[in-house]
């Protein structure tokens, strides 16, 4: 009776056991034997950096974009909840936009075991293009500033010294070809770091994605064959500094310092337009359109879109190149 008994609930443990490890061997093996089963979580800032993941990662990426469609990263703030179901993913690739200043802080606080990738890493940042009517007549009450601190110390000229002002380097990295390609390498060597046993498949998708950059800014070149070197193209938020680089254009923007551009500001952004024959005011769908719409009413032209968060990225990349050559072209 006894023995029945022990022998019954030995072979309730051994029928444990052999479902521990038989049954179930992903419970005790490493991850290696998981790798084909289960994808890579990694959460990034912008939809352009999916597009990215995509290329690179193929299946063994899952890709989840912090910003919501629609809103700025300039402005973006993540919801507590948000910010907790972080640290349930592998790696958060960063790209320098602007929300992640706050966030970071956040998440290291929460999350210190999540990876963080800056992809922009190596990336030589630009200044961001100020507002031609902030250059001429902005008001000089420095008293102001949050920051302040000039590297020269006497008589300098105000007119031409307001870098100090806008206190920031153009985070636009993912809207021209050339910075894409060092974006992608940062991404490839992030991915492989996470998943060496994939290096290989990752590089060869890295490497086939560099030839597809390559064609782009061939395609992109060809658009602006016929659009005079220096063209100006006017656009509310200035998001375009590496295009323009690229591909020799000026990017005049509405805004100034981030804000809307007062009357004044307005008057002299009508002028300049008239003055370089700018007939289309550009606009991104996550900004404001209203100033925009009162410039190009006084020049009795017209608003446009582009879309500097688009998560179809190459296919953005060429429209946006598309339009500014037209609107290049009807001014001359
Ligand atoms: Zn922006």
């Amino acid at each position: 009776m006894f023995g029945y008994l022990y022998i019954k609930s030995c072979f309730h443990c051994l029928c444990f056991l052999f479902f521990c490890f038989i049954v179930h061997p992903g419970v005790f093996l490493s991850g290696q034997a998981l790798a084909g089963q289960d994808k890579l979580q990694v959460i990034v800032s912008i939809a352009p950096q999916k597009y990215f993941l995509e290329r690179i990662g193929g299946d063994l990426v899952q890709t989840t974009v912090l910003l919501p469609a629609g809103a700025s990263p300039h402005t973006f703030e993540p919801r507590p909840s948000q910010v907790r179901e972080l640290g349930s993913a592998d790696i958060y690739m960063t790209i320098g936009v602007e929300y992640e200043k706050a966030l970071l802080p956040r998440i290291e606080s929460l999350h210190s075991d999540l990876e963080i990738a800056p992809v922009d890493h190596g990336i030589e940042k630009i200044a961001m293009t100020k507002s031609c009517a902030h250059d001429h007549n902005h008001g000089h009450n420095h008293g102001q500033d949050r920051r302040h601190n000039h590297g020269h110390n006497q008589d300098h000229k105000h007119h031409h010294h307001h870098e100090h002002e806008y206190n920031g380097l153009d985070p636009h990295v993912w809207l021209a070809p050339d910075t894409a390609m060092l974006i992608a390498e940062n991404i490839f060597q992030s991915l492989a770091g996470a998943r060496p046993d994939k290096e290989n498949y990752f590089r060869d998708n890295y490497l086939e994605f560099i030839e597809e950059l390559k064609s782009l800014d061939q395609e992109i070149k060809t658009i602006f064959r016929d659009v005079a070197p220096e063209s100006r193209f006017m656009v509310f938020h200035p998001a375009w500094g590496y295009f323009a680089r690229a591909y020799g254009l000026v990017q005049v923007p509405v805004e100034v310092e981030g804000r809307e551009p007062k009357p004044a500001d307005l008057k002299e952004l009508i002028d300049t337009a008239v003055a370089e024959d700018i007939r289309i005011v550009f606009v991104s769908p996550q900004f404001s359109k209203r100033s925009a719409e009162t410039i190009a009413k006084a020049i009795n032209g017209q608003t446009a879109v582009i879309d500097p968060l688009a998560e179809e990225w190459d296919k953005n990349l060429i429209a946006v190149a598309q339009k500014i050559a037209q609107a290049a072209g009807s001014s001359q």
